[in-house]
C-alpha cells in the first residue's frame, strides 16, 4: 500500500438500487412513483430558457422555499431544501450530530444512516426493532447525541403513532431528533405540526416519491427557524448553489399542484391495498404497510428463490441479503395493472 493511502478517507459506501437496462421489466425495486410528475412539471421544462443556464441559480432557492412553506401553511424561515433527502440528510447529519455521544436508529432501517455515521465519524448504536419490525420507544429514552428513524420505517413499512414520536421528541430535548417522511403521504401521520412546539425536531421530507420526482432530486427539511439557519450556515460552506434553475422551476410546479398530488396517493394507497389482500391470499406475511411497498416474506417460499424467479420474468423487486431481513422481498407499489401481472405470476410460481 502507498504512504498516502493511509491518510485517505476510507468509507463502505451506499449500495443504491439497482436501475437495470430493460426495456420490458416491470420495476418494484426502487419505491419510485408509477405515475408521471404533476403536468405543469413537462410545460416548464419544455418552456425552460436554456440561455438562462449561464447564470448561477438562486443560492437561497426562494422560490422554491416558498412553494413549500405555502403548501404546509409554515414560514419560508423553517424550510430548508437541497438535493434530495439524501442530500438534505446528509446535512443534517453534519450540523446536528457533533456531541460525540452516540447517534441512535434501528438495526433495521433506511441503511444510509450508518454510511453518512461512519463517513463523518459519528459514533452511533442501533436498538433492535422488536419481532414484528415495530420501533420500541423505550430504546430512544437513553442518554444520546440524537436520533433519526423513518416513519413509516423504511424498509418494513411499518408507522410509529405520533403519540410516541411525540414522547421520544419531549424525552429527548437536549439533542436533535429527525423524522425522515420520504413515505408519510402514503397514509401516515405527519410529525410537522410538531415542529411548532419542539424546537429539537427536524422533519425531512423528499419529492422522490410521492411527487414522483426521483430524477429531479428535491428533498426538504422543516423545523424551527433557528434550526434551519444552522442547516443553510452548513450549506453556504460547502455548496452555495445546490439546487439548479431545472430543479427549482420543475420543482415549484410539482408542489403547487396539490390536486394531482392527492389523487397519485390516492390511487397507490388503493393499489397498495388491493396488493395486501391479494398476497395474503398467496401465503405471505407482513406488517400494515403505510408506504409505498410492502415488505413481505412468504410462508414456504424462500424470499431470495422468489427474487431470482421475478427478475427472470423481468419483476424486478429489492432483496437484501442482510441479517433478520434476508427472506423477505421489498415489493415497491406500481400501477394496478403491474400489481396484477405480479400477483399472476406469483399464482403461477408457488
Ligand atoms: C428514498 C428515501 C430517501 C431518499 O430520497 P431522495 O430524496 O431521493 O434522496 C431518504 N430516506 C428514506 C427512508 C428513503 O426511503
Amino acid at each position: 500500500m502507498k504512504t498516502w493511502e493511509n491518510n485517505v478517507r476510507k468509507v463502505v459506501p451506499y449500495t443504491p438500487g439497482e436501475q437495470p437496462d430493460d426495456k420490458y421489466m416491470i420495476k418494484l425495486n426502487t419505491n419510485e412513483n408509477p405515475y408521471p410528475p404533476a403536468p405543469g412539471v413537462e410545460r416548464v421544462l419544455r418552456g425552460m430558457d436554456t440561455d438562462a443556464l449561464r447564470l448561477y441559480p438562486d443560492p437561497s432557492a426562494g422560490e422554491l422555499v416558498r412553494a413549500i412553506a405555502d403548501f404546509y401553511r409554515l414560514d419560508e424561515d423553517q424550510v430548508f431544501v437541497g438535493i434530495g433527502s439524501d442530500d438534505v440528510l446528509a446535512m443534517s447529519f453534519l450540523t446536528f450530530f457533533n456531541s460525540g455521544k452516540p447517534v441512535l436508529f434501528p438495526d433495521i432501517t433506511y441503511s444510509f444512516y450508518d454510511v453518512w455515521a461512519d463517513l463523518f465519524r459519528i459514533p452511533y448504536k442501533r436498538p433492535a426493532l422488536d419481532e414484528n419490525f415495530h420501533i420500541k420507544k423505550e430504546d430512544y429514552f437513553q442518554e444520546n447525541g440524537g436520533i433519526i428513524f423513518p416513519n413509516p420505517n423504511a424498509p418494513t413499512g411499518v408507522e410509529m403513532p405520533l403519540s410516541e414520536i411525540e414522547e421520544i421528541v419531549r424525552e429527548n430535548q437536549d439533542v436533535i431528533v429527525m423524522i425522515d417522511e420520504a413515505y408519510v403521504d402514503f397514509g401516515a401521520q405527519s410529525a410537522l405540526p410538531l415542529i411548532e412546539k419542539y424546537d429539537n425536531l427536524l422533519v425531512i421530507q423528499t419529492f422522490s416519491k410521492s411527487r414522483s420526482m426521483a430524477g429531479m432530486r428535491i428533498g426538504f427539511a422543516c423545523g424551527d427557524p433557528k434550526l434551519i439557519k444552522y442547516l443553510n450556515d452548513v450549506k453556504y460552506s460547502f455548496n452555495s448553489y445546490t439546487m439548479d434553475r431545472t430543479a427549482l422551476a420543475a420543482g415549484v410546479e410539482a408542489v403547487r399542484d396539490k390536486e394531482y398530488f392527492q389523487e397519485t396517493c390516492r390511487r397507490i394507497i388503493e393499489t397498495r391495498e388491493w396488493a395486501k389482500k391479494e398476497l395474503k391470499a398467496l401465503g405471505f406475511c407482513f406488517e400494515d404497510s403505510k408506504a409505498n411497498f410492502i415488505f413481505a416474506t412468504h410462508k414456504t417460499c424462500p424470499a431470495e428463490k422468489l427474487f431470482q424467479a421475478l427478475r427472470e420474468k423481468h419483476i424486478y423487486v429489492r432483496y437484501f441479503r442482510k441479517e433478520r431481513i434476508d427472506n423477505y422481498l421489498r415489493i415497491t407499489i406500481g400501477t394496478k395493472d403491474e400489481m396484477e401481472q405480479l400477483i399472476e405470476f406469483l399464482k403461477s410460481f408457488i
